[in-house]
């Protein structure tokens, strides 16, 4: 029932000290689709899960299950598609964010819920440098002068890891190579310490070096930061490496949720098993 703490089991969980059971994302009977020319599609169904204050969450899925689906829903970027179906109720500790307007959502995002994306360039602005655009964020959401905001922007991309962050706040994305593209969106999302960061499939795009790298980047970030996460990923490996809680979509359903080691150890459902068989 919508509400009722989780138990807070897994060895994930165990070692994680900022977790506590209070729900900061609540996903409750989510519909989200298309009106398409062959009729209404529904990409997600009547889907519940949540997101406790301290976890990280991954929803997994194969390609086509829905997942970019429910996180355009939550961050409400999904009605900006004419013809979207919408339906449910969406907290972020407690306020409803299906019933905000969109004005109001514009402060929400990126204040109290921000989101990196698999291809930095869906939120990062070719013609701007890339300071401006983070600092962008920080007056809107703050009200800080321009002074104070470029130097939260150096500063983050200090803390993201990219080197000479005085110098890099200054360039374009396009001087950036993909991996520090990839953190330098990670620094915009998190520069007003939202308290929920969804990654969808962040690293999927990326050679698996610079994936193992950005993975750590956002434990490091969450230790640090000490926000929550919605990782959104098809890969059952990074799930394992990353992941408190996992709740696995197919076909638009959610088929199953749990601590990632009972998961992994006990899978209750045909189509977590043949996710798993894929890990090596
Ligand atoms: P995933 O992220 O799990 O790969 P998506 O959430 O992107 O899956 O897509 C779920 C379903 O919704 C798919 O059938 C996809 O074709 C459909 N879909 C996604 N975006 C749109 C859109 N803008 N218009 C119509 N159908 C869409
Ligand atoms: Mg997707």
């Amino acid at each position: 029932p919508a509400g009722a703490p989780l138990p807070v089991t897994g060895a994930a969980g165990g070692t994680n000290p900022a977790r506590e059971s209070r729900p900061l994302l609540q996903v409750e009977d989510l519909t989200a689709g298309f009106i398409t020319r062959q009729g209404p599609l529904l990409a997600v169904e009547g889907i519940s899960f949540r997101v406790d204050v301290g976890e990280t969450v991954c929803l997994v899925g194969e390609s086509g299950s829905g997942k970019s689906v429910t996180s355009l829903a939550i961050m409400r970027l999904l009605e900006y598609d004419n013809g979207a179906i919408f339906g449910g109720r969406i907290l972020l500790d407690g306020t409803d964010l299906v019933a905000q307007s969109q004005e109001a959502m514009r402060r929400i995002r990126g204040r109290h819920v921000a989101m990196v994306f698999q291809e930095p360039m869906t939120a990062l602005n070719p013609v701007f440098p890339i300071g401006d655009q983070i600092a962008e964020a920080v007056m809107l959401h703050e009200g800080k002068s321009r002074a104070e905001a470029w130097s939260r922007a150096v500063e983050m991309l200090r803390l993201v890891g990219i080197p000479e962050p005085e110098v890099r706040v200054r360039q374009y994305p396009h001087q950036f190579s993909g991996g520090m593209r990839q953190r330098a969106m990670i620094a915009m999302a998190l520069a007003c310490r939202p308290r929920l960061l969804i990654a969808d499939e962040p690293t999927t795009a990326l050679d698996v070096t610079i994936q193992a790298q950005i993975l750590e980047l956002l434990r490091q970030l969450k230790a640090e930061l000490g926000m929550s996460i919605l990782l959104i990923t098809h890969d059952m490996g990074v799930a394992a490496e990353m992941a408190d809680r996992i709740v696995v979509l197919y076909a638009g359903r959610v088929v199953e949720e749990g601590p990632v080691d009972r998961i992994f150890e006990r899978p209750a459902h045909p189509y977590t098993m043949g996710l798993l068989s894929s890990v090596p």
